[in-house]
């Protein structure tokens, strides 16, 4: 492994040869040859990870499972285990830049925005390490004189963590600290095609002291060392963000031990904008939501539904506004948006982009390379007018700078569209009128919802699905608490008066 050992922030050279980190060491076996990441921007080799095998994930559960029922860390006081956890948020804060620089020449995201995400992820752990010592039971004096009822929260155990490259660092930040907040150890299996940062944060949790085997991290590919880690029988969790087609994978895996789950799978997110609203605010704010990460966001807005008397103008506003935005060199501060992450997925946004087209909806901006193009995965932003939600644009998640405008009358009208989806993972709202915000978050199914904003929030706030978006609540109090068990204690005081007949 060639990361820097002494925590200053430099940056790499790449590509940078990476390996995994299992039990406090870092191995390069076992592993079915070796992954290279390319720079979607500029196809230049920027990393390259051992493809773990089956092995490399048995032996990291083992390890994790070692850790766990050794208990040097379920069993470590809890302000102890806090002050870890604020020692990697430090670490990450000293090497915000490289991290940031790593992050930025795998996925192909502005190095702005990537900064961003990894401070912000600094915070989670600081926050998780706040509130650590805020999980807790309960008492029941309710039990009549002779019988306390205690109710325990407990480490779950072993998780299994298989994190997306959209948000390497950020969607890891969302679970990792809480996960070891809670007391349990983690298996990570990060994409293959962005890795990069959560080694370095292995490399950081060890420096801050983190045991042995708590947090492990294998490379590889989805269908190798992802499927044996959600097979093993030894993993008690399975944290995943991706697609639903993978996540229905893992629901099966997870039902041959029972394992608990928590998944955080794809979005097809309405925007509402009515008539009474800020319309300024909100085509800025649709536009943001439409390309942050370039679309490849799970709460990305790609459905607008805009109330029809101020349609043709918003239509008209937008379009000027995201053909104005710069597409182009994620290393070039004036960037808004970098590539697509790879072939595959500019293939699936273009071939999305191109059936639209061939089906008669009507063009409103993009469709074409944008000017910027190089030899990068370089996507325009894409507006498209739909009637309905019928055709397959409206339908799946496209996961890239693409957006379908739909008009409606009534809110009734709007709610129907918004929940015309099998998912449900994030709204945003825009109305100036009290009474039609409420009613409109009140009628949408969704885990987040956000009100003449976007895209926002702090570790405070609760983040997860409704519908096919997935399972479980992550961050906030609620991530703590789905990391834990619940025991139910019946102590009783005072011997016990026989409760079974006795002779005939
Ligand atoms: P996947 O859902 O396949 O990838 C997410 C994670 O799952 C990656 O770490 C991947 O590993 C891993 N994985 C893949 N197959 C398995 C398996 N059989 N067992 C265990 N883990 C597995 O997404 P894709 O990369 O294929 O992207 C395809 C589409 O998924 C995108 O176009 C987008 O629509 C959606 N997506 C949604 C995300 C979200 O946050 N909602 C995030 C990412 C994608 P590896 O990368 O190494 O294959």
């Amino acid at each position: 492994m060639q990361l820097d050992q002494k925590g200053a922030q430099t940056r790499p050279t790449f590509p940078v040869s990476y390996a995994m980190a299992i039990d406090g060491r870092w191995v390069e076996e076992p592993a079915d040859g070796v992954i290279r990441r390319d720079d979607p921007a500029t196809g230049a080799p920027v990393a390259v990870y051992p493809a773990g095998t089956a092995e490399a994930i048995d032996a990291a559960v083992r390890a994790a499972r070692r850790a766990f029922d050794a208990g040097d860390w379920a069993w470590l006081e809890g302000e102890a285990r806090a002050a870890v956890l604020m020692r990697v948020a430090d670490g990450i804060d000293a090497r915000r830049d490289e991290m940031a620089f790593v992050e930025s020449h795998e996925t192909g995201k502005p190095l702005r925005q990537a900064r961003a995400e990894i401070e912000a992820g600094a915070g989670m752990w600081r926050y998780a390490a706040g509130v650590l010592r805020a999980l807790h039971g309960e008492t029941f004096n309710t039990l009549g004189d002779s019988l306390l009822g205690l109710v325990l929260k407990e480490p779950i155990g072993v998780v299994a963590v298989i994190t997306p490259w959209n948000f390497p660092f950020f969607v890891g930040a969302e679970r990792f600290p809480f996960i070891l907040a809670a007391g349990c150890t983690v298996v990570a299996k990060p994409s293959e095609f962005t890795s990069g940062t959560t080694l370095m944060l292995a490399e950081i949790c060890g420096q801050a002291g983190v045991p042995p085997g708590v947090f492990n991290v294998v490379t590889g590919t989805g269908p190798m060392a992802g499927q044996a880690l959600i097979d093993h029988p030894r993993v008690d969790m399975i944290a995943f963000t991706g697609s639903t087609a993978t996540g229905r994978i893992v629901m099966r895996a997870a039902a041959g031990t029972v394992k608990k789950l928590s998944l955080e799978l794809g979005g097809k997110n309405p925007v509402l904008v009515f008539a009474d609203a800020d319309l300024d605010a909100a085509v800025e704010g649709v536009a943001f939501g439409m390309l942050n990460n370039a679309g490849q966001a799970c709460v990305a807005g790609s459905r607008l539904l805009v109330e029809r008397p101020v349609a043709e103008g918003v239509c008209t506003a937008l379009a000027r506004y995201v053909e104005a935005i710069r597409v182009g060199d994620p290393r070039d501060p004036a960037t808004a948006i970098g590539p697509l992450i790879n072939q595959a997925q500019f293939d699936k946004v273009s071939g999305h982009i191109r059936r639209a087209l061939d089906d008669g909806l009507t063009l409103l901006a993009g469709g074409q390379p944008p000017a910027a193009e190089g030899q990068g995965f370089y996507v325009a932003p894409t507006i498209l007018r739909a009637e309905g939600m019928d055709h397959p644009i409206c339908r799946e998640e496209v996961f890239g700078p693409v957006l379908t405008v739909t008009p409606f009358d009534t809110l009734d009208e709007a709610a129907a569209l918004a929940n015309d989806t099998d998912y449900g993972l994030a709204a945003t709202i825009w109305s100036r009128d009290l009474d039609t915000a409420v009613r409109a978050m009140r009628r949408i199914r969704a885990g987040r919802v956000w009100i003449n904003t976007t895209m926002t929030g702090g570790p405070e706030m609760p983040i997860g699905p409704f519908k096919q978006s997935g399972l479980g609540r992550e961050t906030g109090l609620y991530g703590l608490d789905l990391y834990a068990e619940t025991k139910a204690v019946h102590i009783r005081l005072g011997r016990e008066d026989a409760r079974l007949p006795v002779g005939s």
